[in-house]
């Protein structure tokens, strides 16, 4: 999509700090990181949100979460612990409309999430 500022991202047209990719997903730092690690993991073609997801994602939302445990690995996070979050809607407080899923550690989240 070409107003997309995450698929600008996983096209390397605009520049981010890239820490995994494939064919199919990318991960990138958030530019405005609220934990220690903020890492943004995406699928590389446009689902405008979790909401959109469908039977036919199913594997690639899988692949998602496994490449989350592998960054959360490489970031020395899984032992203190971690957080995936993904927002829909207003309400949620999605910015971008590209589906994407926050991972969060390096400190004490809050629950319940504000
Ligand atoms: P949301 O609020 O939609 O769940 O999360 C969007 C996230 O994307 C925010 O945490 C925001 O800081 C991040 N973000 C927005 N624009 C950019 C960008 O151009 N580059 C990177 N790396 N992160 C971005
Ligand atoms: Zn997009």
């Amino acid at each position: 999509m070409e107003e997309c500022i995450f698929c600008k991202i996983a096209e390397h047209k605009i520049p981010a700090q890239i820490v995994y990719e494939d064919e199919e997903v990318i991960a990138f730092k958030d530019i405005n990181p609220v934990a220690p690690v903020h890492i943004l993991i995406i699928p590389k073609r446009h689902i405008q949100s979790v909401a959109l997801i469908t039977d036919t994602d199913s594997e690639l939302i899988g692949k998602i979460i496994l490449v989350a445990n592998k960054l959360a690995s490489e970031n020395s996070i899984v032992e203190s612990g971690f957080r995936i979050v993904v927002n829909h809607g207003k309400n949620a407080g999605q910015s971008v409309p590209h589906v994407h899923f926050h991972l969060l550690g390096g400190r004490v989240l809050g629950w319940p999430p504000g």
